[in-house]
């Protein structure tokens, strides 16, 4: 629980490493078209790494649980090829990997919290011809609810959201390495995936608890830090905007009851913070 240039952090005994595929800047009326730039003006001072300028700086975060010898790595980025939200990916996370002296095969668990494309992007090796499995050694695990949603034929045939699916997740399951969960899953002593229905429906979070610390990663069900503070505004990439809504409310009601960490991808780098409380509001406070 150092500053926040440091990028491990330790719960208990569970150990954490945030990695990084780059981060990408964009203009936030792409993800909240009905509310105007002004919205963000009050947070630009309270999260000037978040701001350039008016527009949002969206980390792509991945993150490893180290658990008694057991290596969880929670989401894969949006990987070195195509554009997301008109930015080039900047597509950095294997080199990461390495710049953090951690061995691709070392990792037993990829827990994917969503299918998007910006949480599955390095599932293969996108650098490599063969495009064989990143993490050779992995099961990878998502909730069958998001399996069996992006392999709808609704889906499938949907020039943007199908190409995700068919380039980065179905190959997976063809070489058999994909496990679906259909509710709360150990997978690995205090590091417990549970159910966050709403951004997508097998959307799911991960509570790490030890010793009596808690942390709690919450996928995209934080997409920005200021969601933590304006839970209600429609967030246009959640599946269903009232579920979506609720679980915000939810995850953050039970963190702030348990004086747990908040981890996200899209949280500035490393991504973990607190809640506290400021004149009555909430707000997610960077560690
Ligand atoms: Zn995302």
């Amino acid at each position: 629980m150092n500053s926040s240039r440091n990028n491990t952090l330790q719960i208990g005994d569970v150990h954490i490493t945030a990695l990084s595929d780059g981060s990408i800047t964009f203009d936030p009326r792409i993800l909240f078209p009905k509310d105007p730039l002004d919205v963000w003006e009050p947070y630009h001072e309270r999260f000037p790494e978040y701001f350039e300028g008016e527009l949002f700086k969206n980390n792509l975060g991945s993150f490893v649980f180290t658990s008694q010898e057991k290596h969880i790595l929670a989401d894969t980025g949006f990987g070195p090829n195509g554009k997301m939200l008109g930015h080039h990916a900047p597509g950095q996370l294997l080199r990461d990997f390495s710049k953090n002296g951690i061995k691709l095969d070392s990792i037993d668990t990829v827990f994917l919290t969503h299918l998007h494309g910006d949480h599955v992007g390095w599932n293969l090796r996108e650098d490599l011809e063969d495009r064989r499995l990143s993490f050779p050694n992995a099961r990878y695990r998502v909730h069958e609810a998001d399996w069996k949603h992006f392999t709808t034929n609704k889906i499938l045939n949907d020039e943007n959201r199908g190409k995700t699916t068919k380039h980065s997740v179905i190959p997976v399951h063809e070489q058999g390495a994909l496990d679906l969960m259909n509710g709360e899953t150990e997978l690995a002593p205090g590091v417990v995936a549970f159910h966050t229905p709403g951004h997508t429906p097998g959307h799911m979070s991960l509570l790490i608890s030890s010793r009596n610390q808690r942390a709690v990663l919450v996928g995209d069900i934080l997409g920005s830090p200021m969601q933590a503070s304006e839970t209600e505004l429609s967030y246009s990439p959640d599946w269903n905007q009232k579920m979506g809504i609720e679980a915000r409310n939810n995850i953050l009601d039970q963190a702030e009851t348990s004086n747990s960490i908040v981890i996200g991808s899209h949280l500035s780098f490393p991504g973990w913070g607190r809640i506290i409380r400021w004149e009555g509001r909430r707000y997610w406070k960077a560690l």
